[in-house]
């Protein structure tokens, strides 16, 4: 008799195409994009995080005489629907379709850089293509260069985004960089708390891609690494901003991005979107916030998160929800029900017996 076959899906999904992986990386750049200046109307567009204004980067950006660049502040708020699109119209009626976009910068600047490479090929509002497969044509060649290293922007197929509606990425095969450019000279002049906070964010993703549905010995390979390079970074005698542990973190916030495109992130993941959503907190600083009350779901991964917090000082403060009316922990709880891959992921299918508005507001209050 002849097994029958089994119904399953397993993801398809698509890489970087090209990773320049080491110190000094950074001058391969020009040489990186050379092949690609004749696509389009023959120019590049550079997003540059702000901070590099006046820094020694600055000179080293290899921007030709035709080319725009843009220093973009990351301060004010993460990267909005409203922002990609103005910029969008505003390099069309410019110069037209560029050769292709190249983002250096954090998390924040990766996904803007992700974000305009798909818009400026599709039609109408960034608002539009908020959620899976939603995009209809492919972008433009992208290009990035992180100098945080973290949140895993550099390798994820998603571009991260907030609306007036929602927070949610525009995901498809296509919003995955062409080349990446990993050099950890870039992430040397992280402030300390942001270097803790985006570590702690890679920490996190291979904390909740373990422990979830989707997990499979792919992603646990990838977690599993990047866990023990955080490990190397974070705790023991070596710990600390050093070169020898910038090398590591910059292959960890990778190794994390790579263990969630096979598995999913989970509760605190869910509770960041909804107070990042609310309130603009930062995404890895929320996640901090929130990975300190998490015990309940992952006992041995919340303990070892606050044994790095101690050994670094790090100060999270606690009675933030006394400030929140109920009704601000209510659209925070309804933002976070509404990710239901994420609570697939982390509770399994009985999720929504589980899982309610209730108890969202009840965790959010433990903040
Ligand atoms: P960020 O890009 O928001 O930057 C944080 C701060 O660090 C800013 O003040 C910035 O100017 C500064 N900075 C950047 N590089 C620096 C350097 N080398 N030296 C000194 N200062 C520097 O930080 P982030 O945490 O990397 O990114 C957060 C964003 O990433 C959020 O918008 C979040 O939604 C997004 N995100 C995306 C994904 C994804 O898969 N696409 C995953 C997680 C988070
Ligand atoms: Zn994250």
């Amino acid at each position: 008799m002849v097994a029958a076959l089994t119904q399953t899906t397993h993801k398809n999904f698509k890489g970087v195409e090209k990773t320049v992986y080491g110190r000094g990386s950074f001058s391969q750049l020009d040489e990186i994009l050379a092949p690609r200046r004749a696509d389009n109307e023959g120019y590049f567009v550079f997003l540059v995080d702000n901070y590099f204004k006046g820094k020694p980067l600055e000179g080293q950006v290899p921007a030709h005489a035709e080319d725009l660049t843009y220093y973009i502040s990351v301060e004010e708020h993460e990267p909005t629907t409203d922002q990609i699109d103005r910029l969008r119209d505003e390099i069309l009626s410019k110069k037209g379709l560029p050769s292709g976009v190249v983002g250096i910068g954090g998390g924040s600047i990766m996904d803007i850089a992700k974000a305009l490479s798909l818009m400026l090929t599709n039609e109408g509002s960034s608002t539009l293509y908020q959620g899976l497969n939603l995009i209809k044509k492919p972008g433009v060649y992208h290009v990035g260069v992180p100098t945080i290293s973290g949140t895993g922007a550099e390798v994820s197929m998603t571009a991260v985004l907030t609306g007036p509606v929602k927070k949610l990425g525009l995901k498809c095969e296509w919003t995955v960089f062409n080349q990446i450019v990993l050099d950890p000279d870039l992430i040397a002049s992280v402030p300390r708390n942001w270097w803790f906070y985006t570590g702690m964010d890679t920490y996190i993703h291979c904390i909740e891609s373990e422990n979830g549905r989707m997990n499979n010995a792919y992603s646990h390979a990838y977690a599993e690494q990047a866990m023990k390079l955080c490990r190397e970074v974070y705790l023991g005698e070596n710990s600390g901003q050093t070169a020898e542990n910038d090398d590591k973190l910059m292959v960890a916030s990778m190794m994390g991005g790579l263990s969630l495109t096979y598995s999913e992130v989970g509760v605190c993941h869910a509770l960041s979107y909804g107070l990042s959503k609310i309130l603009g907190t930062r995404h890895c600083y929320a996640n901090c916030l929130i990975m300190n009350h998490l015990a309940d779901y992952y006992p041995q991964g919340v303990a070892e998160f606050k044994e790095m917090v101690a050994y670094h000082q790090i100060d999270l403060p606690k009675g933030l929800s006394k400030e929140w009316s109920d009704d601000t922990i209510t659209q925070m709880a309804h933002v976070s029900y509404n990710l239901p891959h994420m609570w697939l992921h982390a509770i399994g299918d009985n999720w929504q017996e589980v899982i309610t508005i209730d108890l969202l507001k009840d965790l959010f209050r433990r903040l």
